[in-house]
C-alpha cells in the first residue's frame, strides 16, 4: 500500500477504535467500572499486515489472531511494546509455534498443551500469560472445556514456572442477541472469582476474556477485562468461498 492509502487506513482505524472505546466507556459507566479495567484487543485475523501496521500507528498495542500460521506471518518479528494474543483453538502440531509467537494464549483447554507451552517457554526463556477457555454456550462448534468439567480441570492445573494463569476466556452464544450471552458470562465470572480467592497458582487469575463486536457491552457489565474486537475496528472479514 502506498503511503497515502496507509495514512487514510490509519485514520479510519483510529476513528473506528474511538467508537469502540466510547462503547467500552459507556458500558463501564453503566456498571460502575473504571475504563482502564477493560483492555481492548485488536483482532486482526484475516486482515493484512498493512492493517496491523496502520492499527499500530493508530495506537493499537495488543492484537488477537485465531490461527497460529497467520499469526506467524504477521507477528514473527516481535515488536517492542506490542502484544500478540492467540485467541483461537490450537491444534497439537501448532502448540510449539503458538508458544513461540504469542505473549498471551486465551484458548488453553488441555494439560498436554500447557506442558508443551512450558517446555517451549523454558527453552526460549520467555514467559507466557495463559487463559483457560470454557465453552459457556454449549455450542458444539465452540472449543474450550465443558462447563461441567471446568472446575475440576482448574483444580488440577499444573504449577509451571514459565506460565502465569491469568483467568478465563469464553465466546458468547451465537444467537444474534447479545443478551443471550449474559448468563454464560456471569457464570464464568463466578468461576474466576472462586479460583482467584484461592490464591497460590490462581493469584493472578484476574482476567476475563469475553466480549466481541456484538456483545462487548454485555461482557463488560458482567466483568470482562479483555474484549476481543475485530469487525467493529477492521470491518468485515472476507472468508474464501
Ligand atoms: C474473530 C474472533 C473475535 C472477533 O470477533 P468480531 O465479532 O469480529 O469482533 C473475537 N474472539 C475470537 C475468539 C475470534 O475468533
Amino acid at each position: 500500500m502506498d503511503n497515502e492509502n496507509q495514512q487514510l487506513r490509519t485514520q479510519e482505524l483510529a476513528q473506528a477504535t474511538s467508537l469502540v472505546q466510547q462503547r467500552i466507556s459507556a458500558a463501564c459507566i453503566q456498571s460502575g467500572r473504571q475504563q482502564e479495567s477493560v483492555k481492548l484487543i485488536w483482532v486482526s485475523k484475516m486482515h493484512p499486515l498493512s492493517d496491523v501496521e496502520a492499527a499500530i500507528a493508530a495506537g493499537a498495542t495488543a492484537f488477537g489472531e485465531n490461527k497460529v500460521q497467520e499469526a506467524l506471518e504477521k507477528f514473527a518479528n516481535s515488536r517492542l511494546g506490542i502484544e500478540l494474543h492467540i485467541i483461537g483453538p490450537v491444534q497439537s502440531n501448532k502448540w510449539r509455534k503458538a508458544a513461540h509467537v504469542a505473549q498471551w494464549i486465551h484458548s488453553a483447554d488441555s494439560i498436554a498443551a500447557l506442558q508443551k507451552y512450558e517446555e517451549v517457554c523454558a527453552e526460549q526463556s520467555k514467559h507466557l500469560q495463559v487463559l483457560i477457555q470454557v465453552n459457556t454456550s454449549g455450542e458444539a462448534s465452540k472449543s474450550g472445556l465443558d462447563m461441567a468439567n471446568a472446575k475440576s480441570f482448574l483444580e488440577h492445573l499444573p504449577n509451571l514456572p514459565h506460565l502465569t494463569y491469568r483467568g478465563l476466556m469464553t465466546i458468547g452464544i451465537h444467537t444474534g442477541v447479545a443478551e443471550d450471552s449474559r448468563a454464560g458470562f456471569a457464570w464464568l465470572r463466578k468461576l474466576r472469582d472462586e479460583f482467584l480467592a484461592r490464591g497460590g497458582i490462581y493469584a493472578n487469575f484476574t482476567e476475563l476474556s469475553m466480549g466481541m463486536t456484538d456483545d462487548l457491552e454485555v461482557a463488560i457489565t458482567e466483568g470482562s477485562t479483555l474484549v476481543r474486537v475485530g469487525t467493529a475496528i477492521f470491518g468485515a472479514r472476507h472468508y474464501p468461498a
